[in-house]
Parts: structure tokens; sequence; C-alpha cells
């Protein structure tokens, strides 16, 4: 037998073996019940039923092996692994043969697990600020204390940073880099306040370009342009189907809920550049045009379409898809989800790197609140939404600067609604059911009211 086979047929062996112990672990933790819960393919609830989505169960499988190849990474000296912030070019890891690692996802499981809490208070302890974003606390609060619904994630031999989405992942990376004494490159995204300007996108592909230097001089090889093309190309697929299944939602009755996305987008965030990511996409579109087609609705009896701001409050969307649901409101677009399909103006076939540098600087989150008005405009013509909910994030300032001023302009200049529900992504320790509840129950009698009379 060749070494080549030897090592593939060990790192299989090793794989089966892993593949048992995740799942004996997901099994303990219960984060598949967690997941298909929020999925809406757990037990039903007594108000809204929904109905599950055959995908999901593609994607815990597809995440599973994720996250097994990785951990059999770990082990294999000749295999980097780089931990990426979500909104980084992942594309040059990809294309360099490196395994990216999401702190951001692995802390949303965390969130989901309500695992939150303890690893946030284990962070607290060692001095980390209550007021720091709960997803650094949480990943942090992790590796130190070992707790994780997944056993920990494989350790970086690097860390790659881009902070197109916020100034926290910065300090967080910093502190990363000390605690595994490994190289970190950064990636500078300037904030963005009205278009996006040339000498910023020159600017972020000038690094863009020394990043590559930089992987092909962690990794010992050299980098090969027609994979990273390749690559590219796979990226954008994704980003496409993506926003065409996001866009389905546009129908009514919606074949599919916000907060149903905000599940399905683990693949484009974790596995975008990647083949499997594309399949994946092409199922879950091929479902909703079915439901489309048979007139199927995540939200029986659809009255009211409202859009979402901010991330997804991970532990409680079984309890607001259901709320929402009671009022027959479907949850029909989201900023959030949309954070991972955003294409730039600029786009130029013969620069790829340009074109992934305007890419990245592209999002809602790294814009000032005149761009955030026109987008959420815009959201609110093509899905023909009633309102929308702002989910005012103590973790996120970054995205949530500015919403109170943002949902004056939407009330008083445009006469959209909005609801303020203040919570935590991850960080139960704000949150009150009967509190939150009351207001959307405020909300819709009101948004019932306006539609009423203006039937009148
Ligand atoms: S501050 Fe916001 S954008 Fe930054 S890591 Fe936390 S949740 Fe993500």
């Amino acid at each position: 037998m060749s070494n080549r086979m030897a090592k593939k047929v060990t790192n299989w062996t090793k794989e089966m073996a892993l593949y048992s112990l995740l799942r004996a672990t997901l099994a303990k933790r219960k984060l598949d019940q967690k997941i298909s819960k929020a999925l809406g393919s757990g037990k039903k609830s007594t108000g809204a039923k929904r109905i599950p989505i055959k995908t999901g169960d593609k994607m815990k499988l597809l995440m599973g092996r994720y996250y097994i190849r990785a951990k059999v990474a770990e082990k294999d000296p000749d295999q980097k692994i780089a931990w990426i912030t979500s909104g980084g070019p992942v594309e040059i890891l990809h294309a360099a043969g490196v395994i990216p690692i999401y702190p951001e996802n692995h802390a949303a499981m965390i969130g989901t697990m309500r695992m939150a809490d303890s690893c946030c208070a284990t962070a607290e302890d060692q001095g980390y600020s209550r007021d720091l974003c709960s997803y650094a606390r949480s990943d942090i609060g992790s590796i130190l204390s070992k707790k994780s619904p997944i056993g920990g994630s494989p350790r970086p031999d690097f860390l790659v940073c881009c902070n197109n989405i916020c100034g926290t992942v910065t300090k967080w990376y910093q502190e990363l880099q000390r605690m595994f004494d490994v190289p970190l490159i950064m990636i500078d995204a300037p904030y963005q306040y009205g278009e996006d300007r040339p000498e910023a996108i020159d600017y972020v592909k000038a690094q863009l370009q020394e990043m590559i230097d930089q992987v092909s001089q962690i990794t010992g090889r050299p980098f090969v342009w027609g994979k990273f093309e390749d690559t590219v190309r796979r990226s954008e697929q994704a980003l496409q189907l993506w926003r065409d299944v996001q866009d389905m939602l546009a129908h009514r009755p919606a074949p599919m809920n916000s907060f149903d996305t905000f599940i399905h987008l683990a693949p484009i965030v974790t596995l975008r550049g990647t083949q499997e990511c594309i399949g994946y996409y092409k199922m879950l579109q091929a479902e909703m045009e079915g439901r489309v087609r048979n007139g199927v609705a995540a939200v029986e009896g659809e009255k009211y379409r409202l859009g979402w701001d901010n991330l997804a409050i991970w532990y409680k969307i079984q309890f607001l898809a259901k709320k929402f649901g009671e009022h027959n409101a479907a949850l029909v677009v989201s900023t959030y989800a949309k954070s991972f399909s955003y294409q730039a103006p600029y786009r130029d076939e013969s620069d790829i790197l340009r074109s992934m540098a305007a890419n990245y600087i592209a999002g809602y989150i790294n814009h000032g609140l005149d761009y955030r008005e026109r987008e959420l405009l815009e959201m609110a013509e093509k899905f023909h939404l009633d309102g929308f909910v702002m989910h005012s994030n103590r973790s996120c300032r970054a995205y949530s600067f500015g919403q109170y001023e943002l949902a004056r302009r939407l009330e008083e200049k445009h006469g959209l609604p909005t609801i303020m529900i203040e919570a935590d992504q991850s960080d139960t320790r704000s949150w009150s059911d009967e509190q939150v509840g009351t207001r959307i129950d405020a909300f819709m009698e009101s948004l019932a009211a306006r539609k009423s009379n203006a039937i009148k």
C-alpha cells in the first residue's frame, strides 16, 4: 500500500472513531434535538404549527462532517487549521488547503445550547468585562473551561481576523493570539459611511494580496491561483443560491420563516467556497420551490409580514417563532441572513482580488445609517412588509448603534412600525419571556388596528 493510501485509510479510521465520539457528545448535549427544535422539526408547539424543513437533516450531517474533518486534522501536522471571523476572506484559506474554523459559529452553538451563561461567567471570572460581546466571552470561556457543545474547536495553527463586522473581533483575536501563541493575520476593512469608496477597495485588495503571501509562508506551499479562482467561483455560486432562497420568501405566503434562515445560514458561513455548500443550497432551493408550488406556508394563515434587524436570539428562536406565529405573523426577511449574501456594486471579472475586496466591505453592518435606512426600505418594498422587529443587541454595538434612530426614521418618514426587543444573542441573563411576550402582543394588536383602519 502506498504511503498516500495508508494515510487516507488512517484518516478514514480516525474520522469514523471521531464520528462516533461526536455523535455521543452531541447526544449527551442534546444539540441535535435543539437544532431540530429550532428548525421546527422537534415536538410540535401548541400555538403556531411549523412544518419541518427536510433539508435541515442534511445540514446536521454536513456540519457534523465538517467538524469531524477538522478534529481529525488537528492531529495531522501537515494539515493547517485557521480560526477566522465570519466575514473573513475564507476563499484564500480553502484554496491553500487550510481548514477554516469559525469561533462565532461555535459561540452560536453555545448560545443555542444555553451554555453561554456558564461560559461567559468563566470568562468574566478571569476579568473579561460583561460589556464585551457574548460571542467573545462564550468562546474564550469555553476555551478556559473546556465546556463546549461539540467537545471544543480544534486548535488553530494561525488566525485570520477581518474587522468588517466590528471592532470587537480585533481585540478578541489578539487575545486568541496570546492564548495560542500563533500568527495573526489582520485584514482592516474601513467603515463605509456612504457609498463604497474606491480607495478603500484598493486598500483591502492590497491586504488580501499580502494575506496570500502570509498563508503560503505558513503552509510552506506555493499558492495555486487556478485553485483560488475555482474557490471564488464556488463561493459566488453559493452566495447567489442563498440570495435566491431568501428572495423566495417574498412570495405570499412565505414558504420559510426568517427564524429558519438563521439556522440554514450555517453552511454559507462555514462552507462557502466548497461544492458541498452549493449542493446544500440547491437542495434547499428545490424544497422551497416545491413549497411555493404547493402553497405551503411557513406560518399558517399568514396575515402579517415582518422584517428582522440584527443577530438571532439563539436561545429563543422557538419561543419567538411561536409567539409571532400565534398572531399569524411571518418574519420574511432579515438583515442578518442577508449579511451572508451581500454583493458589492463593483465587480470586475478580470480583477478577482479587487472584486473580492469590494464584496468584503459591502456588508450592511459595515455601513452608516443612511445606507441602512435605504436597505431596510428596499426590503420593506420587496418583501411586502408591515413592519420591523429590531433586536437591540446588548452584545453587538456595531449592529445596534443607531437602531433607535432608524426606527424613528422608518416610523416617521415611511410609516413603518417597529418593535424594539432589548436582548442579547447568547447571554440569557437579561431576557424575560413575560416582558418580551407582552410587548409582542401589544405590538401585534397595534399592527392589527392599523391594518383594519387602513382598510376602512
Ligand atoms: S460584536 Fe457583533 S459583529 Fe462583533 S463578534 Fe460580536 S456579535 Fe459579531
